[in-house]
């Protein structure tokens, strides 16, 4: 059964940023809670067993790191939620709600604007010039870190994880 997701304020197209995207289709008001990030949820072993041994070529998953424990895992029963790119200067931010992800709009967005958070990667492996590369983004706003890893010692509440 294909899995039907509340009407949202957005559709799902090719992105200059990184393969498809989310556009907003109206005006979205900031502080609007757009979408729930859905999936399975799976411990951070099993997210490690089910990707890091794969080619990363052509290859998608859609990983966000909940907490400690938890990862969900949206190619597994997700929604949406999952083509919303990175963005170093986003216009959504992702809030831990007992657990759950929610997506909202930390500005208002206009109609036909793509929406973005900020992945914020936490990483295991060394920061070498090939994970760099692995993680480079290519988002485009001025503010650009050049990375998708998460800024180091700067506290978040929570962190993104999502490989490509
Ligand atoms: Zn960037």
């Amino acid at each position: 059964m294909k899995r039907r997701t509340s009407r949202t304020p957005f559709e799902v197209r090719t992105s200059t940023i990184h393969g498809t995207g989310a556009f907003a289709t109206s005006q979205i008001r900031k502080g609007t809670r757009i979408i729930e990030y859905v999936g399975e949820r799976i411990s951070h072993e099993e997210a490690d067993h089910r990707y890091m041994n794969e080619s990363r070529k052509d290859h998608h998953t859609f990983l966000f790191a909940v907490d400690k424990k938890t990862c969900i895992d949206a190619a597994v029963d997700g929604n949406d939620a999952r083509f919303i790119n990175h963005s170093c200067q986003p216009n959504c931010a992702a809030y831990n709600v007992n657990g759950r992800i929610f997506i909202e709009a930390i500005r208002t967005i206009e109609a036909g604007t793509e929406l973005t958070y900020d992945y914020a990667f936490e990483m295991d492996e060394p920061d070498t010039p090939s994970v760099r590369k692995r993680y480079a983004c290519r988002c485009g706003s001025i503010k650009c870190r050049g990375t998708l890893l998460k800024r180091r010692r700067k506290r978040k509440n929570i962190g993104a994880l999502r490989l490509h």
